[in-house]
Order: C-alpha cells, then sequence, then structure tokens
C-alpha cells in the first residue's frame, strides 16, 4: 500500500508543477511519519524518500537512532516546548514552528551551529493554531536580526482543516506574498526563500500556490 501511496503523492505532486509550470527539483516532499513505527518508514525510505518529519522529541530520537548513518534530512514540526529545545535543536536539519521570542532565545542558547528555521505564522486567525499573525510578522523577523544561531529559511503554515479550496487558495497565496516581500528585503539573517505549507489534503494546491516543502502525512500511510 504505502509503495503505490507513495507514486501517487509523487503523481499529484508533478501534475500540479506542470500545471503551474513549477520546476519540480524545488517541491520537497517531505515525510511526517509521526503516526507510524520504523518499519512503515523503512518502507517508505525504500522508495527514495529521504526527508522526514516528526512533532515528539523521543519518537525522533528514538528513529534518529534507527536511521543513524543514513542521509535522511530531519524537520521538527509542530510545538516544541522550551525545556526540550537543547534535546532536539542540534539533531535536526529544519525547525518549523518559530513563533516567538522566548523559542528564538532557547534556540540560540543551545544551538551549536545555525539552525534553519521556518517562522510559523497563523494565516487563518484561528485562535487554536499556534504562529505568529500575519500584522506581527515583520516586526518579528526583523527582531530575529540580534540571534546569530538562527537562519530564517522561509514561512510555515498549516491551513483550518475545514477550509474550502478557494480559502486555501487564499491561505496559501497569502503566504507567499508575505514570502515574497521579506526576500525582497535581503536580509542576511533571513533569506526567506522557502514556503512549508500543505498536508495531506491539500498539498496539490499548495504546490499550486507556490509550496517549496510539502509537509504529508496519512496520505503515505493510507490503506
Ligand atoms: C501531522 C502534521 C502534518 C501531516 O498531516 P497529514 O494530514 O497526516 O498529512 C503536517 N504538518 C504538521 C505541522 C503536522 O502536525
Amino acid at each position: 500500500m504505502i509503495n503505490t501511496n507513495v507514486e501517487t503523492i509523487r503523481q499529484n505532486i508533478k501534475v500540479s508543477c506542470q500545471k503551474r509550470q513549477r520546476d519540480i527539483e524545488k517541491v520537497n516532499l517531505i515525510c511526517v511519519s509521526k503516526s507510524v513505527g520504523v518499519p512503515d518508514m523503512e518502507t517508505v525510505f525504500e522508495t527514495g524518500i529521504r526527508q522526514f518529519a516528526e512533532n515528539r522529541v523521543d519518537a525522533l530520537a528514538e528513529k534518529q537512532a534507527h536511521f543513524k548513518d543514513s542521509d535522511i534530512i530531519w524537520h521538527f514540526i509542530g510545538r516544541l516546548q522550551r525545556r526540550k529545545v537543547k534535546d532536539v535543536i542540534n539533531t535536526i536539519d529544519y525547525f518549523h514552528a518559530l513563533d516567538s521570542l522566548k523559542l528564538a532565545h532557547e534556540i540560540q542558547k543551545r544551538a551549536d551551529t545555525k539552525i534553519k528555521c521556518f517562522v510559523q505564522v497563523n494565516i487563518s486567525g484561528e485562535t487554536s493554531k499556534q504562529g505568529v499573525s500575519p500584522e506581527d510578522l515583520m516586526k518579528f523577523v526583523t527582531e530575529l536580526i540580534e540571534f546569530d544561531k538562527i537562519e530564517v529559511v522561509g514561512l510555515m503554515t498549516m491551513a483550518p482543516f475545514e477550509a474550502s479550496e478557494g480559502e486555501l487558495r487564499l491561505y496559501f497565496s497569502e503566504l507567499k506574498r508575505l514570502q515574497t516581500i521579506l526576500a525582497n528585503k535581503n536580509y542576511n539573517h533571513a533569506p526567506c526563500q522557502e514556503l512549508s505549507m500543505g498536508m495531506s489534503q491539500d498539498y496539490q494546491i499548495a504546490i499550486e500556490e507556490g509550496a517549496t516543502f510539502v509537509r504529508v502525512g496519512s496520505a503515505f500511510f493510507k490503506k
């Protein structure tokens, strides 16, 4: 099942890129493996997928131990408690959930090298969602200049689960608009070239709207 799911996802990505004449090389497919164990990850790994995302510190460490010396690129998504930053920040390649100066301070304190971070933006304004508001985004990113362990590689968002296609396009294109504004500022600490958006139910739309990283979980593992 996983093998055909991977084929389907790859085919869908190809179609979305063709629709908008986008270079498929610019779209990074991340497998969100938070809901599965090592055996299912092995199956995905064997299809050639090399980017995985986790949202729990313990599970991440366990899976990293299993795949040690592999060429996997590891992503951390979701809320990260400040007291756990030290356990994870030097083991990952990308952090997708930077949304407060408090967290930035902790990363600064604990990181051995510059960490590639996405600033999470709460585009939809849902109170249940993490992320800085679009209104606060520009100020927040300029404040990050003092943290030399943080590189803002791009912006990340999660769309509401119940959003219509039209709403999804609005949210994703708004994140793209904000990312373009930031990229054009040419900040050294915030090149902001990337867009982490799109999950199993909306990654095709996200790619059509400019996503460069899609975070796909259940579509890999559904039976
Ligand atoms: C779980 C999760 C995903 C993947 O969700 P699916 O609907 O399973 O594809 C993507 N991003 C974040 C932040 C998540 O927590």
